[in-house]
C-alpha cells in the first residue's frame, strides 16, 4: 500500500516512510491511495474473531511489506493489550469505554502503535529519530507512555505551563529515559507554533531526523480504527441493527477512523460529529461552508481545535461530496453548560461517571435519538473522568476514586525545562542539550 499526500504535490511513499516523515514534504496529510475492504465473511462472524486476529487482518492491507506479519502481529498485540468494554448506560445509549489503556485515554491506541513501528523502522535507519509534539494534556502522557524505552527514538514533548491537570502532567513528565518534558511558559497554541517552525527550520533538519506524532501521522490514525471493530463484536451480541456511533470531536482525527472502517466494510447507522462551541465540523454539516475558527477555551480541552486538521481526510474519503457526508453524520454543538447537566444527570438516573468529552457525545447522541425513534447507539468515552477532576468533581460534588493504575504516579517527581515559548529557545535547546 502506498500513500498520497492529500495537497498532491509530493511523491507517493509506502506505510514505512509515511510514519517516519510524519506530514509530506509538502504538508500535506498521507492517505492510503486505495481503501482495503474487510471481507464480508469476516464481518458476518466477527463475534469468533480473537481481538487479536482481527487487528491483524484489518491492519495488513495499510502495513504492507514494510513490517514482516509476525513483527506486524506482536505489534498490534501489544497495542491493544487492555479491554475495550462496551458498557451500558440506558436502554438506548451504550459506552464503549477507551480509557483501559495505560494513560486512560483513547490516545493510547495511535500512541502505541505509532511507538512501536517507529521502533521497528529505527532499527533500519543509524540516525536516531526525534519526536517532537506539542499537546494540550492527553497526547503528551499517551506518546511519553507509548515511546518509553523504544529504542532510536527519542521524544520531546512541549506543554503549556500549568494548563494541564495533574494527572496529565505527572504521566508526562515523569518517565525519564528517552522521554523529554519542556514546560512552556505560554499557551498550547504558542507550543503548537514552536513544533511547526521546529519542522519548517532546514537548519535544525540538517541536524535531527524530526517527525510528529500527532493524528496526522497515519501510524497514529490507522490504529483507531481497530476499536470500531471490537465495538461491533460486542455490539451485535445483544442488536440486530448497525449501531449510530457518537465521537466527541476535536481534530478529527477518531471519527475519521470510525468512518475508514465503515467504507471497508463496518456496518455502522450513522455516524455524529459532537463537538463543544469549537465546532467548524458541525456548522459545515448544517450549511454545507467550511471556515476554520478560532478555537475557544473549554471544560472538554481536548477538543479545543478551531481548524481540524483531519477534516481533510474525511472529505477525501467521500470524494468531497457534501452530499454523502451530510447524510453518513450528523454534527451538535455542546455547550459547558450543557455538558455539565448531562454528567449530572447520567450520574444521578443511571449512576455512570462521564468525563467532559464522553459527556458532549452523550448529549448529542441522546438529541439525534430523540429525533429518530428506533435508532440506538454508543458513544465513544474518550478518557477517564479522573483526568479532569475540577469539572467532574465540581458537578458530582464528590471525589472522584483513584483508579490503582494511576496511584502510583503521586510519588513520582516532575521532571521538566521550563522555557521561553519561542522558537529560538527550542531550538537552542534541541542542539545543545
Ligand atoms: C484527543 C481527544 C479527543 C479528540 O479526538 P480527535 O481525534 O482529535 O478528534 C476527544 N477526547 C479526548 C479525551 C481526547 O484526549
Amino acid at each position: 500500500m502506498n500513500y498520497y499526500s492529500l495537497n498532491k504535490k509530493a511523491a507517493n511513499v509506502d506505510f514505512r516512510d509515511a510514519t517516519i516523515k510524519g506530514q509530506a514534504p509538502d504538508k500535506g496529510l498521507y492517505f492510503p491511495e486505495r481503501i482495503p475492504i474487510v471481507d464480508a465473511d469476516t464481518i458476518k462472524n466477527i463475534g469468533n474473531y480473537s481481538k487479536e486476529a482481527l487487528a491483524l487482518e484489518i491492519m495488513l492491507p495499510y502495513v504492507g511489506n514494510t513490517i514482516s506479519k509476525t513483527d506486524l502481529q506482536k505489534i498490534v498485540t501489544e497495542t491493544i493489550h487492555f479491554p475495550f468494554p462496551l458498557v451500558p448506560v440506558n436502554n438506548d445509549i451504550y459506552s464503549l469505554e477507551l480509557f483501559h489503556g495505560p494513560t486512560l485515554a483513547f490516545k493510547d491506541v495511535g500512541a502505541r502503535f505509532m511507538s512501536r513501528c517507529l521502533g521497528y523502522f529505527s532499527t533500519q535507519q543509524e540516525k536516531k529519530i526525534t519526536v517532537l509534539v506539542a499537546t494540550s494534556g492527553d497526547t503528551g502522557g499517551a506518546v511519553a507512555n507509548g515511546f518509553l524505552g523504544v529504542e532510536g527514538v527519542e521524544v520531546v514533548i512541549l506543554y503549556p505551563s500549568g494548563k494541564v491537570s495533574p494527572v496529565q502532567e505527572l504521566q508526562l513528565t515523569t518517565c525519564g529515559q528517552n522521554i523529554k518534558a519542556l514546560e512552556v511558559k505560554g499557551s498550547f497554541d504558542d507550543c503548537q507554533a514552536m513544533v511547526k517552525d521546529a519542522f519548517m527550520d532546514a537548519d535544525l533538519n540538517n541536524h535531527l531526523t524530526l517527525t510528529s506524532a500527532n493524528s496526522i501521522n497515519v501510524a497514529r490514525w490507522l490504529p483507531q480504527q481497530l476499536y470500531y471493530f471490537f465495538a461491533y463484536q460486542q455490539w451485535i451480541k445483544e442488536n440486530d441493527t448497525a449501531p449510530v456511533i457518537s465521537v466527541p470531536s476535536g481534530n478529527f482525527g477518531n471519527i475519521c477512523a470510525g468512518l475508514l472502517a465503515h467504507v471497508s466494510g463496518l456496518p455502522v447507522d450513522h455516524f455524529i460529529a459532537a463537538c463543544n462551541v469549537n465546532d467548524a465540523v458541525p456548522e459545515y454539516l448544517r450549511t454545507g461552508n467550511y471556515q476554520s475558527k478560532k478555537a475557544v477555551s473549554t471544560i472538554s480541552n481536548a477538543m479545543d481545535v478551531g481548524s481540524p486538521s483531519n477534516f481533510v481526510r474525511v472529505l477525501e474519503l467521500f470524494q468531497s461530496s457534501y452530499q454523502t457526508i451530510s447524510e453518513k453524520i450528523s454534527g451538535y454543538t455542546v455547550s459547558d453548560k450543557i455538558t455539565m447537566q448531562t454528567i449530572a444527570s447520567v450520574y444521578q438516573n443511571n449512576h455512570y461517571l462521564l468525563d467532559p468529552h464522553g459527556a458532549v457525545a452523550y448529549y448529542a447522541l441522546s438529541e439525534y435519538l430523540g429525533s429518530h425513534p428506533g435508532k440506538k447507539g454508543m458513544i465513544l468515552e474518550t478518557a477517564h473522568p479522573v483526568k479532569f477532576p475540577d469539572t467532574v468533581e465540581e458537578v458530582i460534588g464528590k471525589s472522584i476514586e483513584i483508579p490503582d493504575s494511576v496511584k502510583p504516579l503521586f510519588s513520582l517527581v516532575k521532571k521538566s525545562v521550563l522555557i521561553d515559548p519561542t522558537f529560538s529557545e527550542l531550538k537552542s535547546w534541541l542542539l545543545t542539550r
